[in-house]
């Protein structure tokens, strides 16, 4: 998760506060219930993304696609399991989660 705030250069202070607060929200939570736990990882990247679409803006945008700008979005919906980025324009799977800079 923070590899893709790297990898497209958004891993300000305020990227990583988000995500962090992120964190050990979903970590309290798959507490409760471990069986959520595949789902963490998705759920922490939606978490950050809308933070950051509330401050910094569309985050992650698609670099594939030409045209208007756009962002990627979790597939599937619910965080998990095997979370992925994926156009919102195409629908086509982009990366892996943590998968953005590779
Ligand atoms: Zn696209």
């Amino acid at each position: 998760m923070l590899a893709d705030l790297q990898a497209r250069n958004h891993a300000t202070p305020h990227a990583v506060s988000i995500l962090e607060d992120a964190v050990s929200a979903r970590e309290w939570w798959a507490d409760q219930w471990p069986e959520g736990q595949v789902y963490v990882a998705g759920l922490v990247a939606q978490d950050v993304q809308d933070g950051l679409f509330d401050t910094a803006g569309r985050w992650p945008l698609c670099l594939t696609c030409s045209g208007p700008e756009h962002s990627l979005y979790i597939q599937p919906d619910l965080g998990g399991p095997d979370p992925v980025w994926v156009c919102e324009e195409s629908g086509d799977v982009v990366a892996p989660l943590g998968g953005l800079g590779d």
